[in-house]
């Protein structure tokens, strides 16, 4: 009888639901997880090899193995006998050079809980700073962005909004390659809603274009000057929710002012395309009732990518698309789970006290970390009560 397990595979930051099977013979076969919220059953081709990647042991470390000089052969030894002599090395060289003599890095395949242990001994045991994760090469464009903006590292959609919206603007990515099961989605949400349009803006002609009503395809390096086109036409029209921007922002008069100084016609020519698209994708912001933004390393692996992440995120604020059904930013993810390591505060710009992640959980002020902000845990409460800002020096 082969036994049943539930995980989530461990590659993407899609977190796709699988059911893993342990034949008698001790064979795993794996499949999608049909009751899983995020995939509904489909794996990508990473995922349906995931099997393969765990049966293969030939290239796999299955017990500690230990040497005293890199000329010497590797040899196995005891668990206790590996992580004495570890601590020893360790204690060696923080008695001989001081705490920030030494250095962690976490990936973004850890678990959270990992991530707070590994957290605790660098900054409560060891007594440094010293442990950066994968956020800082993936997603700390974004992470930035979302806390300019939004005054918290969230993000604001779930997977659901895919089928609520009316309106995806891809901004730089290509989803259909690189996160095929949020494609998926969006293509059955497509054919199931023909009301649903998409802008793709990307240098490339890529498979997700080929979904796209509208494909702006700018010169590299040209997003924050489309978006702040987009954003002055909304905003010339009447376009944009007043109400919205008045309760829950702040700093609108200097985003319009921004986007105000240059034309349509000057954005068209740095950008590389005509106007009408421009006017035409605008048009499509104006007339649809949802606003989902998405977005990968083409916006945030930039020097300006904080820039282009904000410039984004304006769109969805200055239209009121945000904290509704269908409406949103929406940042595409690479591994599975950066957030927790940013959540237990296990890299060098999070808040430094171990036990920050209490503070986040319960909403306490943070008074030993400089920060001086009172963390929110909630989107509702981030919509009622953060003050909403925009970036001013664009
Ligand atoms: S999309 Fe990502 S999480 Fe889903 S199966 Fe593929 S690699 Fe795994």
């Amino acid at each position: 009888m082969a036994e049943h397990f539930k995980t989530t595979c461990c590659y993407c930051g899609v977190g796709c639901g699988v059911i893993v099977q342990k034949q008698s013979n001790g064979a795993l076969v794996v499949q999608g997880d049909k009751e899983h919220p995020v995939n509904r059953g489909m794996l990508c081709s990473k995922g349906m090899n995931l099997h393969y990647t765990v049966m293969d042991k030939t290239d796999r470390l299955l017990y500690p193995e230990m040497r005293y000089h890199k000329q010497m052969p590797k040899k196995r030894v005891s668990w206790d006998t590996a992580l004495e002599r570890a601590a020893r090395v360790f204690k060696a060289i923080i008695e001989k050079y001081g705490p920030k003599s030494v250095a962690f890095y976490a990936s973004g395949q850890c678990l959270t809980e990992e991530y707070y242990v590994v957290n605790k001994l660098v900054k409560g045991f060891i007594g440094c700073n010293n442990i950066d994760t994968n956020s800082r090469l993936c997603m700390s464009s974004a992470v930035a962005a979302y806390k300019m903006s939004l005054g918290e590292d969230s993000v604001p959609i779930c997977y659901d909004d895919i089928e609520k919206t009316d309106l995806i603007f891809v901004a730089g990515a290509n989803p259909a390659w690189c996160h095929p099961i949020i494609w998926r989605r969006v293509e059955a949400a497509k054919a199931n809603n023909p009301a649903l349009k998409i802008i793709v803006s990307d240098p490339r002609k890529t498979q997700t274009c080929q979904l796209a009503d509208v494909h702006l395809q700018i010169h590299p390096g040209t997003d924050i000057t489309l978006h702040h086109a987009l954003s002055r036409i909304l905003i010339e029209k009447g376009e944009i929710d007043l109400p919205f921007i008045t309760q829950h922002t702040e700093g609108f008069s200097a985003l319009a002012a921004k986007v105000m100084q240059r034309s349509i016609t000057e954005a068209a020519q740095i950008c590389g395309i005509s106007k009408e698209d421009i006017y035409e994708a605008a048009d499509l912001i104006a007339r649809s009732k949802g606003l989902l933004t998405m977005w990968t390393m083409g916006l945030n692996q930039s020097v300006r990518g904080v820039d282009k992440n904000v410039s984004l995120i304006n769109l969805n604020l200055i239209t009121g698309r945000i904290g509704k059904p269908g409406c949103g930013p929406f940042s595409l993810t690479g591994q599975p789970n950066a957030m927790g390591g940013r959540e237990v505060g296990a890299w060098p710009i999070s808040c430094q006290r171990i036990d920050c992640f209490q503070v986040r959980k319960t909403g306490w002020r943070c008074k030993s970390s400089g920060m001086g902000k009172k963390f929110r845990s909630t989107q509702a409460s981030l919509l009622r009560k953060c003050s909403m800002r925009w970036r001013r020096e664009i």
